[in-house]
């Protein structure tokens, strides 16, 4: 009875941006749009496992009224992934002391290196438990079976992993969910992800950069990784920003905004895609690249608080 909530589906700032005035930020803001920080809460029956817990994690759990966490899942050492877990303070607080157990965070060696610095005091409190995993090796959580997977996300983000997750599906059966985190490359893919049935994909930007120097995926990167996964369902993109530089716009000068390398283009035509700003503009622009380049993956722009049943 695996259930998947978007608490959250934007990049490291969220979106719109403070003080942005690109046409992308312009563009949400007139739709009333934002994207927080991104992060997953799956439910099966009554256990919870939070996928990355980022700074907007008070607001994403007292909306979504999220009643207790079972687990959290932290892919990597950024900020915007895991620097909400004092948030989780309140799950124990409500309680008497003797019934709350330490909420297990599970991360890389190398992840906890960092996130034990901020947060040593949460374990001290019996808050949480860190829980060390190992890329390529499978673990339980609940009715959770957990497959970590190393991620290349640069040099600043060494023990970055995705999550392949398997709970049950609601009419019977096993199903897989798969968590990609923020990436540019799954090095040596392991073939334990090809064809789960969810894929939840990065997709930082629409274009992929001259330069990727975040290390983070694009639409267009990803549509290449769909292919490889070849997914039996749905894939959600998740961790948009506002990073393409949009044609004639006098915010194309900032440093957040990267000049495409060969941008996605119609077949035949010699202008590019135009740059999506709202939700239904992303929709559009990915339905619409999946049906000229005859690519048959169903693909999901996920938007927060966005509840999906598999
Ligand atoms: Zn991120
Ligand atoms: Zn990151």
């Amino acid at each position: 009875m695996m259930d998947i909530t978007f608490l959250g589906t934007g990049g490291a700032w969220g979106v719109p941006e403070i003080n942005c005035d690109c046409a992308i930020c312009r563009e949400m803001r007139a739709k009333g749009e934002r994207r927080d920080r991104t992060s997953i809460l799956l439910a099966d029956n009554d256990a919870t496992l939070l996928i990355d817990c980022g700074p907007d994690a008070r607001e994403q759990l007292r909306r979504n009224k999220v009643k207790k966490i079972d687990a959290v899942l932290i892919s990597h050492e950024h900020n915007d992934h895991y620097i909400g877990l004092d948030e989780l303070f309140v799950y124990k607080r409500v309680l008497p002391n003797e019934v709350f157990s330490p909420i297990p965070v599970y991360l890389t060696h190398e992840t906890r290196l960092v996130v034990e610095v901020r947060f040593a005091y949460l374990e001290e409190l019996g808050v949480i438990k860190f829980k060390e995993i190992e890329p390529g090796q499978w673990f339980r959580q609940g009715p959770f079976r957990i497959f970590p997977f190393k991620t290349d996300h640069g040099t600043f983000a060494k023990g970055s992993v995705g999550f392949m997750v398997q709970g049950t599906r609601h009419s019977g059966g096993n199903a897989r969910l798969l968590y990609t985190s923020d990436f540019a490359e799954i090095p040596d893919m392991p073939t334990e992800l090809v064809g789960c049935d969810i894929v939840i994909m990065q997709s930082f930007w629409l274009n992929e950069p001259v330069d990727n120097r975040p290390k983070h995926m694009s639409f267009q990167n990803a549509i290449g990784y769909i292919k490889r996964l070849k997914p039996r369902g749905e894939t959600f993109l998740v961790h948009m920003g506002d990073a393409d530089r949009v044609p004639g716009d006098p915010a194309n000068h900032m440093a957040k905004k990267y000049e495409p390398k060969s941008p996605l283009k119609p077949p035949l035509e010699k202008d590019p895609y135009p740059i999506p700003g709202n939700q239904v503009q992303w929709q559009n622009t990915v339905d619409q690249i999946l049906r000229d380049h005859d690519i048959s993956y169903a693909v999901t722009v996920a938007q927060d608080n966005l509840t999906v049943r598999i």
